[in-house]
């Protein structure tokens, strides 16, 4: 119980097993497996969790029959040989004092899984284009149904030996159970399709057969989206009839809900909604669930501070919240909260870069602010250090702040110096975007941490070789940030606008702009959209496949949906050169053939950062122990900035002072 927070940390109590706090982690990949195995390394990651409080884990979806396609990164619970590794990391995660659930899945239609880089044979339902991997699958014989039924039995049955304590079928998201229940995706006449009651059949079959394979003294859930939100997917209310029904019958223990659907892009979006979605948005939704069934209803979908989470389990919506993002960005959340220190807690600030980001990309998820998560191993407890250092650390962007909070930890004396009036170099810009001042959140962490870690910023103070001759520091740590590059266009004429100067609010364009985006990131599209809505006519130019190419899917498709219902004009493929009197000219990036925009009173150009190495200059003869991180090395995003802040400050200040080893 904690007097902020009395409904997170009331404990619940599902088939006999006591849940400490009202705080779940949901199912989420995190390319951590080995070999389809849990290892030292996803152990690692969900053991820290544990330790930091959350009530219960819920692990990543597992393979549980040979047709479902998945690659080593993936778990698997095939055969009894994996029992054992699944054992170890129930485990570390029970000695927390956290209820772990394992999840199995069938992906069916929807996977983007390669075998051996050649696309796998896709099983599924009926024979239907799926929207997003573009498969068309093979429709599964009946017989194959039916040995997936049997298998999710079996895949129940390991967990169960293996020590876990839950099991929850996934039936969410469009996925393998999800496609047999929707009659637009499932055009069998079979057993298994046709009437509601022929589709429910597999899904209420593999409980039925996990349940007899567990027991009673298992747990047996569902994960389900309570609507997919989709032209082409399950509505709430025939999910709503499901649900019914499996609780009426005591199939389930709990319904764990989130919405969406992974088989399109639009609906995709809320498998990991980012930061323009509102926080708590689905627990409206889980409540009419919650209110149509006999068992525990949970809920996920942005809910990243334990205020959002209290609000929700008050209001009746839902008896456990789904916070797996806000636990990757800080593991120690809910101890925090249940002892009175929110205002210590690194908020997650979808940002969706390091987690879902790092996933969709074939690597192991982190987080931007946290670059521990997912490195446990690597990079668990700060080294301490022999002697404390003056540090002298130029820049408080995000790479200088945790630079300084890191020299701190180790036990040096740090001056963190800002030339600005404020902490926060190019966040501050990136929090201008429409819908993205919640990225400001991540300069507003770094700043708790620096108060927690009694590092006091020294704004409106640059660096320069006389102050460092002044201060006589043992090692001097530059994170001066970077300069928009500085493109030279051919020809004259017109009005050219940095786009930093347009979001620093220094420069005003006229009615008619372009905008040449070289980046394909948020700026580009921001600007296009900030800019249309002030009444602009705006054409956004990218210098790549889309707009927003470079960023996290979630992120650029919602972004695509946006920019097309504003009606903006988006022209791929172009790389601006030259302008002459209101007519700008671009090379189109794979024939060379010019490509004329005409007609513009304003051309704004989104360019790449160089890094400023003016001090760097400045001060490469004073001889001192000297390291560049973060933009100022080379400019890249705020994930890289706080990694460097993080690791390189590390080692760096490590190779100075010899480390003190435990104990000593
Ligand atoms: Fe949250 Fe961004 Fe971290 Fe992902 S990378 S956990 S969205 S802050």
């Amino acid at each position: 119980m904690s007097a902020s927070f009395p409904h997170l940390f009331t404990p619940l109590t599902i088939m006999g097993h006591e849940i400490r706090n009202r705080i779940l982690s949901t199912g989420h990949q995190t390319w951590l497996a080995e070999d389809g195995r849990p290892g030292d390394a996803l152990i690692a990651y969900h053991e820290t969790r544990a330790r930091g409080g959350v009530g219960l884990i819920v692990t990543e979806s597992a393979r549980f029959h040979a047709s479902g396609i998945g690659e080593a990164k993936d778990l698997a619970l095939t055969d009894d040989a994996a029992i054992p590794y699944y054992a170890r990391l129930a485990l570390a995660v029970q000695r927390q004092g956290a209820k772990i659930f394992g999840q199995l899945s069938h992906s069916g239609r929807v996977t983007r899984r390669m075998m051996n880089g050649m696309r796998g044979v896709v099983w599924a339902p009926s024979s239907v284009p799926e929207n997003r991997f573009h498969t068309l699958p093979r429709e599964m014989p009946a017989e194959m149904v039916a040995e997936i039924i049997a298998a999710a039995g079996e895949g129940a049955r390991r967990y169960a030996e293996a020590g876990y304590d839950g099991v929850e079928l996934m039936a969410s998201h469009g996925l393998l159970f999800a496609q047999f229940l929707n009659p637009a995706v499932n055009r069998r006449e079979d057993i298994y399709g046709g009437s509601d009651e022929n589709r429910l059949r597999p899904l209420r079959e593999a409980l039925i057969a996990a349940r007899r394979a567990v027991g009673k003294s298992t747990v047996l859930g569902l994960r389900i989206s309570a609507d997919e939100d989709s032209e082409c997917g399950l509505d709430a209310a025939s999910i709503l009839a499901v649900c019914q029904r499996l609780s009426d019958e005591g199939l389930v223990d709990y319904i764990n809900t989130t919405i969406g659907s992974m088989a399109d892009p639009g609906a995709s979006i809320h498998v990991v909604p980012p930061m323009e979605v509102a926080p708590g948005y689905v627990a409206a939704k889980a409540a009419v669930i919650r209110r149509g069934v006999s068992v525990p209803v949970l809920v996920a979908g942005r809910i990243n501070q334990p205020q959002v989470a209290e609000a929700v389990l008050m209001a009746g919506q839902a008896d456990m919240c789904g916070m797996t993002r806000a636990l990757i960005t800080d593991p120690d959340l809910p101890r925090k909260a249940q002892t009175g220190r929110s205002d210590e807690i690194r908020a997650c600030i979808g940002c969706n870069q390091a987690c879902i980001g790092h996933f969709h990309a074939g690597n192991p998820i982190s987080c931007i602010q946290n670059p521990v998560a997912g490195r446990e191993i690597q990079l668990g407890a700060p080294p301490a250090a022999a002697r404390g250092l003056k540090v002298l650390i130029a820049g408080a962007g995000p790479a200088g702040m945790k630079a300084a909070v890191t020299a701190a930890q180790m036990g040096h004396h740090v001056i963190l110096a800002e030339a600005g009036a404020q902490p926060g170099g190019q966040a501050l810009l990136a929090q201008q975007l429409p819908e993205r001042a919640e990225f400001g959140g991540l300069v507003t962490n770094l700043v708790t941490e620096l108060r927690h870690a009694q590092v006091p910023i020294r704004l409106n103070t640059r660096v320069t070789r006389a102050l460092i001759e002044t201060e006589r520091p043992d090692a001097v740590i530059l994170a001066t940030g970077s300069a928009p590059y500085p493109r030279v266009l051919e020809g004259e004429g017109g009005d050219v606008i940095q786009a930093t100067e347009l979001l620093a609010g220094r420069a005003k364009p006229g009615a008619r702009v372009v905008i040449a985006d070289w980046r394909c990131d948020q700026i580009g599209i921001g600007l296009a959209m900030r800019l249309t809505r002030l009444g602009h006519h705006v054409r956004l130019v990218v210098a790549g496949v889309c707009a927003g190419q470079n960023l996290q899917q979630y992120l650029r498709d919602l972004w695509i949906g946006r920019l097309h219902e504003a009606g903006i004009e988006v022209i791929p493929f172009a790389r601006i050169y030259g302008l002459d009197r209101g007519t700008a000219w671009f090379l189109h990036t794979t024939s060379g053939a010019a490509v004329e925009v005409a007609g513009f009173d304003s051309l704004i150009l989104v360019e790449g950062h160089v890094p400023d190495q003016t001090l760097e200059r400045e001060i490469a003869t004073v001889g001192l122990p000297t390291l560049s991180i973060g933009d100022c090395m080379i400019a890249r995003s705020a994930e890289e900035a706080i990694y460097d802040g993080l690791v390189q400050t590390r080692q760096f200040l490590g190779a100075l002072t010899a480390p003190v080893a435990a104990g000593e």
